[in-house]
């Protein structure tokens, strides 16, 4: 390895995926040299700069020239639960336009899913059934309430506005976002629900947001309102979110993420007529988009230049 030449070890996708990898990062930095998480004959020593998907304990301790961790996805909870990963080093979430615009893609696609009653649609289809209805709304009659304004949480609010919704948000901190009102905290949680007719959470996973929607914030919300889960399945108290759907007070869900994954065969979810599920891929971007991500990630490290998109041990994100 020549002195300009950085050793990348990734663990992302299975070992079939690593030879993917390389030939990503060979594009986007030739400089990389990327490994396998089980390449036996790596030095640890060696290693500056991890890529991981759930990296087993066991393995930091050794690296003693790592400079970085980067999380192979937005979240770090598969990360930050692994008893020795290295709290003093950067990590770092997976960002970037890619994974935006395809976050943004798929909250569209699920609030219009619910605005158009899809699911109603894709039950009689199954059963040739003529299920001829009006569609009680429009866009611009539907308040959209997205939980967390970060990345992702204000692409997906810049899509919905293109077309016509009313966008509301709720974050810790107030956002000065173009035509999203925006609301703050705990004390302004339940005037936030009550205004929201599709809820959307894309909250990261912290001990503050488990078990955030539960019954009690889902009766806050307006009767007939949806729900859209995408940010991790420990927000949503999966019971709860079947009784409100049972009783009447939801209309409908869409769902990517859930407490378990993947979801159990016996989970009510897969088969109830209101939910639509899909296999945790609201987004992922490319392995090309990745790469160049973390890439130029690398090279702002080794120049000593800020780090974007860093975990924050005091919030918890
Ligand atoms: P960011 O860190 O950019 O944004 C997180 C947002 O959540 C911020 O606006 C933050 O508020 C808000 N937030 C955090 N904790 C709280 C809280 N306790 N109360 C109120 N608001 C809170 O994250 P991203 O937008 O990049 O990603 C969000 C999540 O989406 C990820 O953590 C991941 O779990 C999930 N995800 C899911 C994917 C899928 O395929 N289903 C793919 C990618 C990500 P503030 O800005 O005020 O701090």
């Amino acid at each position: 390895r020549s002195r300009a030449q950085v050793l990348l070890l990734v663990k992302s996708g299975g070992e079939k995926a690593v030879a993917e990898w390389q030939a990503c990062f060979r594009k986007a930095d030739p400089r990389i040299e990327v490994r396998s998480w089980a390449d036996p004959s790596v030095d640890p020593a060696d290693v500056r700069y991890v890529m991981v998907w759930e990296p087993e304990a066991g393995r930091f301790p050794a690296m003693s020239g790592l400079r970085a961790v980067f999380s192979s996805a937005a979240g770090v909870d598969h990360i930050t639960c692994v008893p020795d990963w290295p709290r003093h080093l950067p990590l770092i979430r997976m960002g970037g336009e890619e994974t935006a615009q395809r976050m943004g893609e798929y909250i569209a696609w699920a609030c219009l899913t619910l605005l158009r009653e899809t699911r109603v649609f894709a039950l009689a289809q199954a059963e040739r059934c003529w299920a001829n209805r009006e569609s009680p709304f429009s866009a611009r009659q539907r308040t959209i309430g997205i939980m967390g304004l970060g990345n992702l949480g204000q692409a997906a609010a810049r899509m919905l506005q293109g077309l016509n919704f009313t966008v509301r948000g709720w974050s810790r901190g107030r956002k000065d976002i173009p035509g999203v009102r925006s609301f703050a905290g705990a004390e302004e949680l339940p005037e936030f629900l009550a205004g929201t007719d599709i809820l959307v959470s894309l909250l990261p996973s912290t001990p503050e947001t488990t078990g955030l929607i539960d019954a009690a914030l889902l009766a806050r919300l307006p009767a007939g309102a949806g729900l859209v889960s995408a940010g991790r399945g420990q927000h949503v108290v999966e019971p709860d979110l079947i009784a409100a759907l049972d009783s009447g007070h939801l209309s409908g869900a869409v769902m990517d993420v859930f407490a378990t994954e993947p979801l159990p065969p016996e989970s009510p979810l897969w088969t109830h007529p209101k939910v639509t599920v899909t296999p945790h891929v609201a987004s992922q971007a490319t392995r090309q988009d990745r790469a160049a991500y973390v890439a130029q990630a690398i090279a702002a490290q080794e120049a000593g230049l800020p780090l974007p998109n860093v975990y924050d041990p005091e919030r918890g994100y």
